[in-house]
């Protein structure tokens, strides 16, 4: 199955319709806090601008439910965008209707219009056709450069496609599935996966699948306490989802059954409480007093998972090993993000967690690739195909 590129298209006078994934953080006025996803998108609108297409950009800002909320304008993206385009970019003041359509049908070879927010509409979660007919209606070409929202069947990603014939994917979205693609049906080996965060619940499925897939699987972060609770250890006040303790002994027995190296921290921070400036004391993870919680691995579990990834050629990374939003807590993090930025191996992180903590440590530059979505790349690593990427394949 192959997936068109812009590239591919003959964009020249067309109304080319694009969604993008501008849902990028505010602040309390309305000020873009972090603009990375407009930076990420930014080849492909300039793409089809060169290429003389009349650009109309489509995306989803928060969660409005289906109703107009001014705090969830696109307008400061529009804003944003014109400063890091240098030409000016319109806003529309919907994204269907009369007034939507004039604007489209006023577009000349080399603008771009902005529709407002999708999800002001009940219609676009929901992947109504008409809505999706109506979207649909403003464009000859469709181009998806939203991989965030790939692993969701909406109006703007999918429904679209039921009306449009020229269709393909934007430069990030082909960069992403490109990614993902040579970590999951290629692989350099060993394989490493690399999976932390607060909650096993949500990651189940994805382990299990990799673990048909990998060498090596390193589990940190709070989502390892229910993995040594199944080991029969005490964890004291540890974050532990009691009800998947089974479970974890089960991928712990699959791991074993195929193979599969699993590391678990063989120490960690542990604090009375999950506060800056708190009394913290390293444990071996078999003395973790009863009253006291693991907030982070400890150094021995870095230097452990450090060797453990020494020999790896393929490096998938998703979920802080602790809290590391306080920095008491962010070592285990910080010494992962170091060991990953100075492999030889494809590595590959994705996570809006995992990004953050990423951004912090200004050692972007040493990761292969940095996948700006969070679900999609965790549904795709985990093997399930993407509705979103799925309707682009001819
Ligand atoms: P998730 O959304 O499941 O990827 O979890 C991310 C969150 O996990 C981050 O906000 C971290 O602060 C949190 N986290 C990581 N390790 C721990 C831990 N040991 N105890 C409590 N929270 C943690």
């Amino acid at each position: 199955m192959e997936i068109k590129s812009i590239k591919d298209l003959d964009l020249r006078a067309k109304n080319v319709l694009i969604r993008v994934d501008f849902n990028v953080p505010l602040d309390d006025n309305s000020g873009i806090t972090d603009d990375a996803r407009i930076r990420a998108v930014l080849p492909t609108i300039q793409y089809a601008v060169d290429s003389k297409a009349k650009v109309v950009l489509m995306s989803h800002l928060g969660r409005p439910k289906g109703t107009v909320d001014k705090k969830k304008s696109l307008l400061p993206v529009a804003r944003r965008l014109s400063e890091l385009m240098g030409t000016k970019v319109d806003m529309a003041p919907d994204c269907v209707g009369d007034k939507v359509n004039t604007l489209v049908d006023n577009l000349n070879p080399g603008d771009v219009l902005l529709l407002e927010n999708l999800r002001f509409h009940i219609g676009e979660e929901k992947n109504d056709p008409e809505f999706a007919q109506r979207l649909a209606s403003l464009g000859e070409c469709f181009v998806n450069d939203a991989f965030a929202t790939a692993h969701r069947a909406h109006a703007s990603n999918v429904g679209v496609c039921d009306h449009i014939s020229e269709k393909a994917a934007g430069f990030l979205l082909l960069r992403e599935v490109e990614y993902i693609n040579r970590a999951l049906k290629n692989p350099q080996r060993p394989f490493a996966a690399v999976v932390g965060g607060a909650k096993v619940s949500g990651k189940l499925e994805i382990i299990e699948n990799l673990l048909e897939r990998i060498d090596k699987i390193i589990i940190g972060g709070g989502m390892a306490f229910t993995f040594v609770k199944a080991l029969g250890q005490d964890i004291g006040k540890s974050l532990v989802e009691d009800d998947l303790v089974e479970t974890a002994r089960f991928i712990m027995a699959k791991a074993k059954e195929k193979g599969v190296k699993l590391y678990l921290p063989v120490d960690c921070i542990c604090a009375p409480e999950a506060k800056e400036g708190t009394a913290t004391v390293v444990k071996t993870i078999q003395e973790i007093p009863p009253e006291l919680m693991g907030l982070d691995i400890g150094p021995a579990s870095a230097a452990l998972f450090s060797v453990a990834l020494d020999d790896c050629s393929t490096i998938v990374w998703n979920g802080p090993m602790g809290m590391f939003e306080l920095d008491d807590f962010a070592h285990g993090t910080k010494s992962i993000i170091e060991k990953i930025a100075a492999s030889n191996a494809l590595t590959i992180v994705g996570g809006g967690d995992t990004d953050a903590a990423l951004h912090k440590s200004n050692l972007e530059d040493k990761i292969d690739f940095i996948s700006t979505a969070g679900g999609a790349f965790l549904e795709m690593l985990g093997g399930r195909e993407l509705p979103g990427v799925k309707v682009l394949e001819e």
